[in-house]
């Protein structure tokens, strides 16, 4: 039986996981699942597919999450302690679905057990790839992509000479804004923007997908996951989200995977790897979709992938601020303290003073560094916004 660890449990890629697990009963031996607030979410999870420990991050919630596990022989632990009580104890495959940088940590701690780590959490590639890469390779560890794209390319790697990639595509929806008109963006709401054309995700990615600041982060993951070079990696819009990723070789041959947007299907897939194992998705009916569009990007409506770009080209530590940045502008936008289109702007001037200030190409990076950046990049992120160094947009 494998041990199995699901760190974000009670998200969108959680539950989705969660479900995968619970339709095979005997295979897996859940070792724990982690949460935040949802204690109830949590702890029905927790009943349900039988784990062995239940942790919520939040210190508070932990006599709320002990009584509602009272009676189940489910162990509880809550906070920081808890969550690295999660990670310490050893499991064969480990979900890593926290949202935001909080999941790199987590992530880390899987990979020195030497196990397969499933990593949805796009922000510990972007924030810390070659840190992640080589920890993974220390310890005899592997990590396998779940981000939709990433699956895809891994997928039509499959048996392939990495030499012989010319370069990959990833798709983009859209997101809820595609065809505004540019001057109505400053003006979008966190509602209007949390709710996608095609998939259904947690707050964070959607808003994320709007502003494409999600595909800039696709971008870095491909580079750190793949090692792409940046010139070689494209982004595609392509409103249907039916087709998630292309890999093109030297012959001009381009491997296209294409699937519903079910993230069941990534996740499946990371889950059953290497077998191909019959999964609950739907089978796409191309006769009856009838037509796929595809079209190139319009920079200004997405300066978040040119700063996708700049990271790439500088590395070492532009990662770190990068993604922090982001997280913080996306707080802002959340709590109404800054426009939509501001957000790329805020993420531009805090690269812009960092660089200046300290140098992000490090070529020399670890853990410590990183999670200096991205405290320091929070804070010049808060700092451009309260001095308004980002108003031109609003
Ligand atoms: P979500 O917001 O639905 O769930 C996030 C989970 O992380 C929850 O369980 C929450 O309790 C936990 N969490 C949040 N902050 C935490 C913290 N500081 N410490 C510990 N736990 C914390 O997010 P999601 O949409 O499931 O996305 C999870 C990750 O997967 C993100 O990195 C996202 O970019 C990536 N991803 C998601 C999708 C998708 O379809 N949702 C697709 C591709 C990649
Ligand atoms: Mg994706």
């Amino acid at each position: 039986m494998r041990r199995v660890t699901i760190f974000g449990a009670t998200g969108s890629i959680g539950q989705n996981t969660i479900d995968l697990i619970a339709r095979r009963p005997g295979a897996f031996r859940v070792i724990a699942l982690t949460g935040g607030r949802n204690i109830a979410l949590l702890a029905e999870q927790a009943r349900q597919v039988k784990a062995a420990l239940a942790v919520t991050c939040h210190a508070e919630f932990y006599a709320d999450l002990k009584a509602a596990l009272s009676g189940s022989g489910i162990a509880v632990a809550a906070g920081p302690a808890g969550m690295a009580e999660a990670a310490a104890r050893p499991a064969d495959w480990v979900m890593s679905a926290i949202v935001g940088a909080a999941g790199l940590q987590p992530g880390l701690s899987a990979l020195e057990h030497g196990g397969t780590l499933a990593l949805a959490n796009k922000e510990s590639l972007v924030t810390a790839g070659p840190l992640l890469i080589s920890a993974a390779s220390t310890h005899g560890a592997r990590i396998l992509p779940v981000d939709s794209e990433h699956s895809a390319i891994f997928q039509a790697l499959v048996g392939e000479d990495p030499a012989t990639v010319e370069r990959v595509v990833i798709t983009a929806s859209g997101g809820a804004f595609r065809d505004w008109p540019l001057e109505a963006l400053a003006k979008a709401t966190p509602q209007q923007a949390a709710v996608h054309p095609n998939w259904a995700m947690g707050q964070r990615i959607t808003i994320d997908s709007a502003s494409m600041f999600n595909k800039a982060m696709e971008l870095i993951e491909v580079r750190e996951f793949f090692g792409i070079a940046p010139d070689r990696i494209e982004v595609l819009v392509h409103p249907e989200s039916l087709v998630h990723a292309l890999v093109g070789f030297r012959d001009g041959a381009l491997m296209a995977h294409l699937g519903p947007p079910d993230m069941r299907h990534a996740i499946g897939y990371a889950l059953n790897w290497p077998e191909r194992a019959e999964l609950p998705v739907a089978r796409l009916d191309l006769a009856r979709i009838g037509r796929l569009n595809f079209s190139a990007p319009d920079p200004a409506r997405y300066p978040a992938l040119d700063l996708a770009r700049r990271v790439m080209r500088s590395g070492g530590l532009a990662g770190a601020a990068f993604n922090a940045a982001k997280e913080h502008a996306l707080d802002a936008f959340i709590a109404g303290r800054i426009g939509f289109r501001q957000m790329a702007r805020v993420v531009e001037h805090t690269l812009d003073i960092l660089s200046d200030e300290s140098g992000l190409a490090d070529a020399a990076i670890d853990l410590d560094k990183i999670l200096a950046m991205d405290r320091l990049a929070r804070i010049r992120a808060g700092e451009a916004i309260e001095k308004q160094k980002v108003n031109d947009l609003r």
